[in-house]
C-alpha cells in the first residue's frame, strides 16, 4: 500500500486500560472529500484528557475503531470547486466541531462551541 493512496490512523481497537495497548496502527484509504468538503493533511493533533477517555473506555464511542484526537492542525489538499476561502496549501486549525450555523449570536462572537446548530 502506497503513502499516496493510505493513510496511517492510531484506532482504539478494544477500549481499556493503557497497559493492554487498546490503541492499533491502522492503514486506512484516504478519504474521499464531499461536495463541500475540503481534504486535509493532518500535520499535528493534541490528545487531550477526552480521548484518554475514550481509548481507556470510560466514554461510549459514536463508532467502533475510533481514532481519537480532536485539536488538529493540517494542511488543505483539494478544495472543492466554486470555493475561494480556502486555496491548496492552506494551514487549518480543526476543532471538535463537526458544523456551526456561522451567524447566530454565538457563532459571530467566536464562542461557536455554544452554538445551537
Ligand atoms: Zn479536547
Ligand atoms: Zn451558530
Amino acid at each position: 500500500m502506497g503513502a499516496r493512496n493510505s493513510m496511517r490512523a492510531w484506532r482504539v481497537s478494544t477500549p481499556g486500560a493503557l497497559d493492554g495497548h487498546p490503541l492499533e496502527m491502522a492503514h486506512e484509504p484516504i478519504p474521499e472529500p464531499g461536495p463541500d468538503e475540503l481534504l486535509v493533511r493532518v500535520l499535528a493533533c493534541g490528545v487531550c484528557r477526552t480521548d484518554l477517555h475514550v481509548v481507556e473506555g470510560d466514554l461510549a464511542v459514536h463508532r467502533a475503531g475510533v481514532v481519537p484526537g480532536h485539536e488538529i492542525v493540517a494542511e488543505v489538499r483539494t478544495v472543492p470547486a466554486g470555493r475561494d476561502d480556502f486555496a491548496i496549501g492552506d494551514r487549518v486549525g480543526i476543532p471538535w466541531l463537526r458544523h456551526t450555523c456561522g451567524v447566530c449570536r454565538y457563532c459571530r462572537r467566536g464562542a461557536e462551541n455554544l452554538c445551537p446548530d
